[in-house]
């Protein structure tokens, strides 16, 4: 039990050369009173600079924090913020933070961003950042209730330290792997992209489970989340570290839960048949008009999720292997899965080429190495057409599923709540055996 909600430090850009900003309201930087306006920073010889709209330097430090005077009316708002690095929605926005802003170079040659705030307040633009704010209440509440759990469960992991380091080419690391601050603003950690979409009916879903977590054998579970599970829930170790955690046990993503339950990794003619069906699951959605109450508008840019197909030309995956991968195998004559998780998911692939043969392992790993971006998951299968002398001319992936599919399935824990499941109805599907408890 905690006293009262903690405060947490968001690692907002990182590295910059250059920021340009705006403050509303009143804001103390060191002893000095910054006024409304426009500004930029910048970093020079070893220091960040602050410079008001006409060019003046008014500051020079290797660390500027300023702190709102009126905490709950001042807004900072940051310029060509990114979002979705790297992924296939990268683009850039404006963004608006409550809270204290600190530049800081930690002795780099460039400039971190990090917002302090309190985390009900930090979870109130996850919510709207994560999905649409004008998606059903229940399904707001259960993702207050696993951003909260998620976050706090982060934080005392980093505090233990008792997670066993990544595996170095597992690529997709967790909190632990920002040194400067809690969690980072984008898909990495959950996106936090300011307050601009806050309303009234995210702030009561907020209200109605504040301080509630989910909890398993006495601790904050790692509630994580994804998009769109494809059918069935992925296991930890498929895409994190070699552990695995009970909460987090693959489910069939469908009314009747895990009955019948049969994974589609005990063979490969089983995720054929898996990936090439279309099953009915709750993230099956195909009702646009739900799609586009839920998603934030970016994600409903995205068509095809539960089922998707990708080609590739032979110089083309050649040339993505050895510049996302680092990897040269000659010409490519297989891309050969080694294991699958229980959703499908690939997390050994072999990679067979004429002249070396090279293994990629965990999801994220396998996703980045095949796209200029990230595929949409690791769950496909491969045909290959137009061989010669045993190399085929094109690779097509069919697969199922956006993210890594572990916890909960975000477009199917917004399907139940618009069919009328509350949110503990919705948490007790995806985290089996978790129970709730309000911390504070
Ligand atoms: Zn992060
Ligand atoms: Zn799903």
């Amino acid at each position: 039990m905690l006293d009262c909600e903690p405060v947490i430090a968001v690692g907002l850009i990182e590295g910059a050369g250059q920021i340009d900003f705006e403050l509303q309201g009143v804001y103390s930087l060191g002893g000095r009173v910054v006024r409304a306006g426009c500004y930029r920073s910048f970093f020079d010889r070893g220091c960040i600079v602050l410079s008001d709209a006409q060019g003046r330097e008014l500051e020079r430090s290797a660390r500027l924090q300023y702190v709102p005077a009126a905490a709950s009316e001042n807004f900072f708002t940051l310029h060509n913020a990114v979002i979705g690095r790297d992924f296939h929605w990268e683009r850039l926005q404006s963004q608006r933070f409550r809270g204290e802003i600190a530049f800081d170079t930690f002795g780099t040659s460039g400039i971190t961003v990090v917002n302090r705030i309190g985390l009900e307040a930090y979870l109130e633009a996850v919510i709207c950042s994560e999905m649409s704010p004008e998606s059903d209440p229940e399904f707001l509440k259960a993702h207050c209730v696993i951003s909260r759990s998620w976050l706090l469960a982060q934080l005392e992991l980093k505090r233990a330290a008792r997670m066993p380091a990544a595996p170095a080419d597992a690529a997709f690391t967790d909190a632990a792997a920002h040194k400067n601050f809690d969690v980072c603003n984008d898909d990495h950690c959950q996106r936090y992209h300011g307050m601009s979409r806050v309303n009234g009916a995210a702030q009561q879903a907020l209200a109605e489970t504040r301080g509630k977590v989910l909890v398993f054998d006495g601790k904050i579970c790692d509630t994580r989340f994804s998009k769109c599970c494809g059918g069935i829930s992925e296991r930890f170790s498929a895409c994190w570290q070699d552990v695995d955690f009970d909460y987090l046990s693959p489910v069939a993503d469908c009314a009747h839960g895990s009955a019948g339950f049969k994974p589609p990794a005990s063979s490969e003619a089983e995720a054929r048949k898996f990936i090439l069906a279309s099953p009915p699951a709750f993230c099956n959605v195909t009702d646009r008009t739900l799609l586009a109450r839920v998603l934030p508008d970016f994600d409903c840019e995205t068509q095809q999720f539960f089922r998707w197909s990708v080609s590739l030309a032979q110089d083309e995956l050649q040339g993505l292997l050895k510049q996302k991968a680092g990897i040269d195998c000659g010409a490519i004559m297989s891309l050969m899965p080694l294991a699958r998780g229980d959703s499908g998911r690939i997390y050994k692939l072999k990679i067979i080429g004429t002249k070396a043969e090279k293994v990629i392992a965990k999801e994220l790993a396998i996703r980045r190495a095949l796209s200029p971006t990230h595929l949409y998951s690791s769950a496909f299968i491969v045909e290959t057409s137009g061989a010669k002398d045993g190399i085929p001319a094109s690779f097509t992936l069919h697969g199922a599923g956006w993210g890594h599919g572990v916890g909960l399935c975000q477009i199917g824990a917004a399907a139940m709540a618009a069919q009328g499941y509350r949110y503990d109805a919705i948490l007790a599907h995806y985290f089996r055996g978790a129970a709730l408890h309000a911390i504070y």
